[in-house]
């Protein structure tokens, strides 16, 4: 939920995008402009991809990597690949951004929502096998779990999910890239949006150790041409030139940009530190997500839990003119367009939940590249007098 200013502008706003300066994009148009290719897998475009893939192959695992004009985009696609039934039920956290459980619709399939883990605020392994249990296990064609606030995935335990059941897994890391390592099989989502920790304006990646599925998603995101004809019908979802360029410079940017939060970060958890048992920062509580890629897993939102309702918090916050966000709140189960959806949770009616705590005891606090360690401190110090 977007909380509105009162009056005008936040003093300390809760995201501010941290793209490259038009200088340093300038040389890739020049190239663009001298190659006539400014879409359809250009050589800029390449590169990126190429880049990429470096990043995300880590502890020798070769992953194959494509990129998308979203990440929702990117989901319908692979969605669609897995050529599941029409009208099947794919399992997803009612605890997302909606653009999962909508990628499900677009392609065709049925939503069915799942609670999320009280500590990591995912869709586990372990709930999507309840859940199976649930529908009679026959039912649930294919889950969707979240890396949420891009906290990373326990991607091994999704693989052994995927062996155990047969059920094919999707991963929605749309917030954690690169630290969410993709799957051996399990195609992995990513968000290449000016929001997400690594933002390049719009485009996502889906990256995978099976060249077969990135191959066909890629085929997918180009219409659906195979040797100049449609083989299954597919999309436009292919990423230009212009996104790919952003992405190169991005990309020389990454360390500096990852130690800034790193450092924005470190503040925070300082300035909270004697108050562990008023403000839980979400992430906090170490999670390393299998991660070795040498960067440290910075979740891409500060978001805290308080014993107080949260609304006193965020009602401090506005008198101070600082904007707080309610991410990926309400819950999916309590909106409207997926209101009728089935639920399947441990309460009588459907879903309790964890995620509906959180609506009453959750918010995200400022946190971008721009914030200075006072900004930091005057927050803290708001959300603090507010918890008493
Ligand atoms: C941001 C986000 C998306 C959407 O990504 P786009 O690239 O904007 O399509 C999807 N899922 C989750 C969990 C997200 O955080």
């Amino acid at each position: 939920m977007i909380q509105k200013h009162p009056t005008g502008e936040w003093r300390i706003k809760c995201l501010v995008p941290d793209l490259p300066s038009p200088e340093a994009v300038i040389p890739y148009l020049y190239e663009m402009s001298d190659n006539r290719w400014y879409a359809n897998f250009g050589p800029i475009n390449g590169r990126f991809e190429e880049a990429c893939k470096k990043l995300l192959t880590t502890d020798g695992q070769t992953c194959f990597v494509s990129s998308f004009s979203s990440a929702t985009a990117a989901m319908e696609v692979v969605l669609v690949a897995k050529g599941l039934e029409r009208g099947a039920k794919v399992l997803v956290p009612s605890l997302t951004f909606p653009a999962t459980a909508l990628a499900v619709i677009r392609s065709g399939y049925e939503p069915v929502l799942s609670d999320i883990d009280p500590d990591s605020y995912q869709l586990t392994p372990e709930i999507a096998k309840a859940c199976l249990a649930k529908s009679g296990g026959e039912d649930i064609a294919a889950v969707v779990p979240v890396a949420p606030y891009g906290i990373p995935v326990d991607i091994d335990a999704w693989e052994d999910f995927q062996v155990a059941t047969g059920v094919p897994v999707l991963v929605d890391a749309a917030a954690a890239f690169p630290v969410q390592k993709p799957g051996r099989t399990i195609p992995v989502v990513y968000s290449l949006h000016a929001t997400k920790p690594f933002g390049i304006g719009e485009g996502g990646l889906v990256a995978c150790g099976e060249p077969a599925v990135i191959e066909k998603a890629r085929l997918l995101s180009n219409f659906g041409f195979e040797h100049y004809e449609i083989v299954t019908p597919g999309s436009n979802a292919k990423m230009g030139e212009y996104y790919a360029a952003v992405g190169l410079v991005q990309l020389a940017r990454r360390e500096e940009l990852e130690a800034r939060r790193a450092h924005l970060w470190q503040k925070y958890c300082d300035v909270f530190a004697g108050a562990s048992d008023k403000v839980h920062i979400i992430g906090s509580a170490g999670y390393s997500g299998g991660y070795s890629g040498g960067t440290v897993a910075i979740p891409a939102n500060l978001l805290i839990e308080t014993k107080v309702p949260i609304q006193k918090v965020v009602d401090a916050c506005i008198t101070k003119s600082i904007q707080t966000r309610h991410w990926y709140l309400p819950p999916l189960h309590s909106q409207q367009a997926f209101a009728s959806c089935l639920q399947l949770g441990d309460g009588e009616k459907g879903l309790p939940l964890v995620a509906d705590r959180l609506m009453q005891h959750m918010t995200g606090l400022p946190f971008h590249n721009f914030l200075s360690d006072d900004d930091i401190e005057e927050v803290a110090a708001v959300v603090l007098k507010a918890t008493i």
